[in-house]
């Protein structure tokens, strides 16, 4: 969905959205399962900064929930997880923010984004929300014992012949930043 500056200039904008999973591509590590359900409003910011110099921002309110599937940080398999959150964010047309003042909205903690041209997509804004909600490292259980950083076996289903020699719970350490390495 378009947020139009121009029509933004008429009337804020009231959205109650639902994405199908595939709709927004949220990049190979992440899978939607459910509808992506976004809810909130758009307006338009005036600030005038004297003569014809006014700064056109666009603010949206609003939150969203989906349920996505993330890989276990340790074994790899996956983990369901429901997302949710709120935003209020302050999008202002590309180059009219000079350094002192992003010094100072970055101070005020308000989030702020930039647009170009005419206006923004809503899914931009969501997938940016989606993709700051998901939590960096989850794990299909609290004990997890993760793969076998010797055969790549995971150990939650079944022992290795390895297992006795890598007991050590360092060496899973080991592994997932062995794991990490790789990517
Ligand atoms: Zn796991
Ligand atoms: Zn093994």
């Amino acid at each position: 969905m378009f947020i139009s500056i121009h029509d933004l200039e008429v009337r804020k904008l009231e959205f109650a959205e639902s994405f199908a999973p595939g709709v927004i591509d949220l990049g190979p590590d992440l899978i939607q399962r459910t509808a992506l359900k976004a809810t909130g409003r758009a307006e338009l910011l005036e600030e005038h900064h004297g003569g014809k110099n006014n700064i056109q921002d666009i603010r949206i309110v609003g939150g969203f929930s989906t349920q996505v599937e993330l890989k276990c940080a340790r074994c790899i398999e996956p983990v369901v997880q429901d997302l949710s959150s709120e935003y209020d964010l302050l999008y202002r047309p590309a180059g009219t923010v000079t350094r002192e003042e992003e010094v100072a909205i970055n101070e005020a903690e308000t989030e702020i984004g930039y647009y170009t041209g005419e206006g923004l997509l809503l899914e931009d804004t969501l997938k940016e929300q989606i993709l700051l909600s998901v939590p960096i490292r989850v794990l299909c259980k609290e004990d997890c014992i993760g793969l076998c950083p010797q055969c790549g076996q995971n150990r939650n289903l079944s022992p290795c012949d390895c297992a006795e020699k890598i007991s050590d719970p360092r060496w899973a350490a080991l592994a997932e930043i062995k794991e990490k390495l790789k990517h």
